[in-house]
């Protein structure tokens, strides 16, 4: 009988989280017991902790047979975790949550409606307001989607996060991308698929601080910009036009001045002013250049996006 319900996978990428894991796993058991019509799975990820993530792992696994792991050989960042954790899945539906309780597992049994009911491919989580966050940050996510939005044509929006459940073809979708420079809310967006977003009040981490520095997110926001839009090139082409112009008028005055009023303009300012000018610009538009030819290089190199260590079972 048992063997007919659908089953969700719970796919939980850890770093460090010793303290959240059990609170988490206790919390989430919680609202699946109380969902008789499915079947559940838990596939935690350790994503190369420090502390004892993993052993929590290995205990729960020893004491629950709906929990499986898989360990990293090292920190592999949080993209590789998920990507990991989705191939491991074996559900019909899968569920990507931090182990923070940052994402309310009370929402689960509504998404699993809305997939499972109301033909949606994925439910995603909307979350409304900024609690945990620091107003630097809430500051910088809003600037950084409205820009993405403008220059990547896809559709990521502040508060739509990686807390969704999908079905199988969505997440077959997903895992058929294997590039390695991985940005899952363009991913998301890309294999398209229809979502429904439910709201929820944002809260604070449950134990634990971040993994995310401002260093980390704002190389995080240019990898999402680099891996879904070539816009930044098109618009070096484009201030470098503009900027010829500016430099023809520029000179046109000058020289025009320079005929009626002898000395008015002093060529060595003129000379210093356009080399400056140039000499940055060349220097920006050389690094955006560079960024995409690395991320081409280290694509080219064909490496796993993880490397298993150990797993159960
Ligand atoms: N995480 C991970 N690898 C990392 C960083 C984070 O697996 O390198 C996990 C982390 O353990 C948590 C989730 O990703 O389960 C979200 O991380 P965090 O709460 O630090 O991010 P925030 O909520 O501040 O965006
Ligand atoms: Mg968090």
């Amino acid at each position: 009988m048992s063997n007919t319900k659908e089953k969700i996978s719970i796919v939980v990428p850890c770093y460090n989280e010793e303290e959240s894991l059990p609170l988490f796993y206790m919390e989430t058991t919680k609202v699946l017991l109380g969902m008789n019509e499915v079947d559940y799975e838990f596939v935690f990820v350790n994503d190369g902790s420090s502390d004892k993530t993993l052993e929590i792992m290995k205990k729960l696994h020893d004491g629950d047979a709906h929990c499986r792991y898989v360990g990293f050989s090292r920190n592999f960042g949080k993209e590789a975790g998920m990507y990991a954790g989705l191939a491991e899945a074996e559900g019909d539906y899968c569920v990507i949550m931090d182990a923070d309780l940052q994402h309310p597992p009370t929402l689960l049994p509504e998404m699993y409606k809305v997939v499972s009911e109301e033909g949606y491919d994925c439910c995603g989580g909307l979350r409304c307001g900024r609690e945990g966050d620091s107003v630097l940050r809430g500051l910088f996510s809003k600037a950084f989607y409205k820009i993405s939005k403008g220059l990547t044509h896809m559709d990521m929006s502040d508060g739509h996060g990686d807390f969704r459940m999908m079905s199988r073809p969505m997440v077959d979708a997903i895992l058929d991308m294997k590039e390695y420079n991985r940005y899952m809310k363009g991913l998301f967006s890309f294999v398209g698929f229809d979502t429904k977003w439910i709201e929820y009040e944002s809260v604070e981490r449950a134990c634990g601080e971040t993994k995310w520095s401002l260093k980390s997110l704002f190389a995080y926001a240019f990898e999402g910009i680099l891996a879904f839009s070539t816009a930044p090139l098109k618009l070096a082409g484009l201030i470098g036009c503009l900027l010829f112009l500016a430099g023809v008028i520029f000179i046109s005055i000058n020289l025009i001045q320079s005929l009626w009023i002898p000395g008015a303009v002093s060529s060595f300012d003129i000379i210093i002013t356009v080399v400056l000018m140039l000499g940055s610009l060349q220097m920006l538009f050389l690094y955006i250049l560079g960024a995409y030819l690395s991320k081409d290089y280290l694509e080219n190199k064909k490496r796993p996006l993880y490397i298993v260590r150990e797993r159960s079972q």
